[in-house]
């Protein structure tokens, strides 16, 4: 043999190689992909809040048999239940042959996404157009959401408890909406400022009417668009004091690419992770370890609230499980694993300053397992430890998952959090995992069709370990 050819066969040996996605599939898997991601583009577009999105997976999950988990129900393996926490979260789950004491295993991702909410008061008039103030949900650039399709998706809590659902724009012959932003000719003041700043969040309001109502009264705009409002859906202006109305982008899901090998479309964080994890419960037959499939809301603001991560909804319905089967929940916890699929960022090589490019995932590489998160120092993360990853290379290597390490960034960069931490306060063994996605957070992400396949099937191999 010669020294060349030595060498590089030890290089082979020795060095981590990664591989280009496409690389490592043959054409089956590559149907498979496209079918795959056919299905969650489909999903995405029809789940442009946290409530459309659980709405529609208990609509799927019907389809495949799951039914409502109720307190007292005798547990068989292979039984598909789940529970809606306020139609905004939702937890499902398939009952494993062996029992919870041996642990579970638990997938969290979550539905809910950056936007802008309707204020309580939201609707004015000024200069003879009617607007709508809104405050932000999440981490946006401001400057994303001027200029582009909105669409009103919600609802409103009438006194009488009934809820009504506003959806505007997301019909092809419903009006949008839009945000307006300065000319490029007058801005010589707003192009000097911080982009922090160009947009004032008080300034986030939408345009939604022009033509006055029959008179010569004041306001007569507001009331035009009140009272087109007030046919429509039958509400007054008092009932957006108990409403829930979200500003979304009006943009279809759409491939991207000349070779359609990338998804763009709003809210990709997270629910194309909710998706995989859907999917992967849908098809991955009877477990031996419970599989738990949870979708979060209020993860872009904290987890908070009775609906997100940190609420004990999650106990609750893991204790009516354990109890079912006489198991301490406790016992439960300890032994289970968690996978927090979320969105990881992917390399970005127009600005390749802020990534380091070994530890970044990369598109096209397949799943990006997250050992942690975090800001500074890994403040805040979860910080999964060695045998949790090595267990994953186990679980991926044997259902040939192809994945990659993910790191958010440059170290003294910024970061973030997923729901990981709130997973291992809980003594679950959890891990980060999710799709690379570039322009995360703004209006209109991108994903690539490999990774949101590989998650898919990430999720389902740890569905399916051994005890
Ligand atoms: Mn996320
Ligand atoms: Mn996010």
């Amino acid at each position: 043999m010669s020294d060349k050819k030595a060498k590089s066969e030890l290089k082979d040996t020795l060095f981590y190689n990664q591989k280009n996605g496409y690389d490592c599939i043959d054409v089956t898997e590559r149907l498979e992909l496209e079918r795959y991601c056919e299905a969650y583009k489909a999903f995405l577009n029809d789940s442009r809040t946290e409530r459309e999105a659980v709405r529609n997976a208990i609509a799927q999950a019907e389809e495949q048999g799951f039914v409502p988990f109720t307190p007292g129900m005798e547990l068989r393996p292979g039984m598909k239940l789940y529970r809606s926490n306020r139609g905004k979260a939702l937890l499902l789950a398939v009952v494993g042959d062996k029992p919870l004491s041996d642990g579970c295993t638990v997938a969290a991702a979550h539905v809910d996404a950056p936007r802008l909410d309707l204020k309580p008061l939201p609707l004015y008039e000024d200069g003879e157009m009617a607007y709508l103030k809104t405050h932000y949900y999440g981490g946006i650039k401001k400057y994303q959401w001027v200029t582009i399709p909105l669409e009103l998706h919600g609802v409103v809590t009438l006194k009488s408890g009934e809820n009504v659902d506003v959806v505007i724009g997301r019909d092809k012959d419903d009006p949008q909406l839009v945000i307006t932003d300065l000319l490029i000719h007058l801005a010589a003041d707003q192009m000097q400022k911080k982009a922090s700043e160009v947009i004032p969040g008080e300034n986030l309001n939408l345009l939604i009417g022009s033509v006055p109502y029959d008179g010569e009264d004041k306001d007569r705009v507001k009331l035009a668009v009140m009272s087109l409002l007030n046919d429509r859906y039958g509400i007054t202006e008092e009932d957006f004091l108990s409403a829930e109305i979200e500003v979304v982008p009006g943009f279809d899901v759409r491939d991207v690419g000349l070779d359609r090998s990338l998804i763009g479309g709003y809210g990709h964080d997270d629910r194309v992770c909710a998706y995989a994890e859907l999917k992967a419960l849908f098809d991955m037959g009877t477990p031996e370890l419970t599989a738990v499939c949870i979708l979060a809301d209020k993860e872009e603001i904290g987890s908070t609230g009775s609906t997100g991560m940190q609420s004990s909804a999650f106990e609750c319905f893991m204790e009516d499980l354990c109890a079912a089967q006489g198991v301490e929940l406790r016992r439960c916890l300890e032994r289970s694993i968690c996978i927090s699929a979320d969105v990881c960022n992917g390399y970005d090589p127009i600005y390749p300053e802020v990534h380091e490019k070994r530890n970044n995932a990369k598109l096209n590489y397949g799943v990006g397992i997250c050992k942690y998160t975090g800001a500074r120092g890994k403040s805040g993360t979860n910080d999964a430890d060695a045998e949790t990853v090595g267990l994953l290379r186990g679980i991926f290597a044997d259902a040939g998952v192809v994945w990659q390490m993910a790191e958010l960034g440059k170290v003294d960069q910024g970061g973030g959090g997923t729901v990981a931490v709130y997973m291992g306060r809980r003594n679950i063994t959890t891990i980060d995992a999710g799709v690379p996605v570039l322009s995360m957070h703004a209006p209109f992400e991108v994903v690539a069709k490999f990774d949101c396949y590989m998650t898919y099937k990430a999720v389902k191999a740890v569905y399916q370990r051994k005890a």
